[in-house]
This record gives C-alpha cells, structure tokens and sequence, in this order.
C-alpha cells in the first residue's frame, strides 16, 4: 500500500510541475493536447518514460533521444512527494483530509521547484493552494485570525515579502490554528531559509543582495504544520 501511494505522490508532483512549467512557459495548450517532450531535443516521451523516478533511474538521468541529462531536480522533487504522500497516509489514513493535505502538498512541491529554479511561479498554483485551505476558515476563532492576518499584512506591507510569498504565507496562516503552530512555522521557515542563505554566501553562488527564492521555505513550514500540528 505504501508502495502505492509513494508513486501516486511521485506521480502527481511530476504532473503538477510540468503542468506549472507549461503554465510560466505559456505553453498549456500544448500541455493538454500534446505529449511531454524533452526540453532538449523536443523529442515526445514515450509513456514509459513519464513514470517518474523509475525512468529517470533507468535512463541514467539522460534523455533517450539526445543523451542531455535530465535536471535531477525533477528526481529529487519527485522523490520528496511520495515521501510526503506516505506521511501524510501514515498521519490521516486513507480519508478525506488526507486526500486534501496530499492536494495541497503537491501544490506546495511545484510552487517550491519553481520558485527554486526559475523564481517564476504562476500565480494560479498560488490561487490553487489558497482554494484549497478555505475550508479550515470555518475552524477559526475570529481575534486569532485578526491577529495573524495583521502580521502578514505587516510584512506584506513593509515590502519584506514579495507578493507570491504574501499569498503562500496567508494561505498557511489559515491552516493554522493555535499559537504552537504559528510558532512552529515561523521557526521552521525563517531558520531553513537563514540556513539556505548562509550556505548559498559561503559557496558565493549569491550577494548578500541578490533576491532568493523564499517561497519553499514558506512551504516547508506549511508542510510542518500539515503533518505535525
Ligand atoms: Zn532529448
């Protein structure tokens, strides 16, 4: 079973960031009519070659056709929503709320690559995950939401977040329902991204001033909330 639900996550983060590559590419008419081709030599897949991990294991992390080698990210992402998947089955079981959690981190997963690879995330993947957490306003006492509204508003409005993060992180705000959990989110969030930027100094890949993809770290702390809180 949890072999299962590890390639249904593997499976549907894969979907989910070709879907939001085609969408950052304005390429999703051919995303829905076409087969997936290699960014290289525009070579159509054949079905085999979409599963992910198993493919990508097969193949040496290569394309068939050309020989140029796949971005190992995909790998790793796709790795990291079956993982995530089985997680989220080991906390909820097999019910709705899983489904739903398991939604939401698929979304999480493609936003992250994204904005990891591409800082060009669109906004309808950032829409898709608000959708999904407006079910949990009717869990909410009102001052906690007022309150917690009122700091990401701060942060939005003092320019410390770009836009896209100011959706992510309102969109999490919902999803959390006690001040453990706000707690909780900050830390995990600010600290991973503080160690990122700390490593990325040290490799000098990045200026002190350079702009960084903040927007996984948001996610990070969602996901901890998800499957912890
Ligand atoms: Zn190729």
């Amino acid at each position: 079973m949890k072999l299962l639900i590890f390639l249904l996550g593997a499976v549907l983060t894969s979907g989910v960031i070709c879907f939001g590559e085609a969408l950052a590419d304005g390429a999703l008419r051919h995303f829905l009519t076409g087969r997936s081709r290699c960014s290289h030599c525009q070579a159509e897949l054949s079905p085999w070659e979409l599963i992910p991990i198993v493919s990508f294991v097969l193949l040496k992390g290569r394309c068939r056709h050309c020989h140029s080698k796949i971005e190992p990210m995909y790998f790793g992402f796709e790795c990291l929503g079956g993982l995530l998947f089985v997680l989220c089955y080991q906390r909820f079981g097999l019910s709705f709320a899983s489904g739903l959690n398991a939604f939401r981190i698929v979304l999480l997963l493609a936003i992250s690559f994204l904005d990891f690879r591409d800082m060009n995330v669109p906004s309808v993947l950032l829409y898709a995950f608000v959708i999904t957490v407006l079910p949990n306003f009717a869990l909410h006492k009102v001052p906690f939401m007022v309150v917690v509204g009122g700091v990401v508003y701060l942060f939005a409005a003092k320019g410390w977040m770009g836009s896209g993060d100011v959706w992510l992180a309102s969109g999490g705000m919902v999803l959390v329902h006690s001040w453990r959990d706000v707690l909780r989110f900050v830390q995990v969030t600010y600290i991973s991204a503080a160690l990122y930027a700390v490593a990325l100094l040290l490799v000098k890949k990045r200026e002190r001033k350079d702009a960084m993809a903040f927007l996984p770290f948001i996610a990070l702390g969602i996901v901890e909330v998800l499957l912890h809180g």
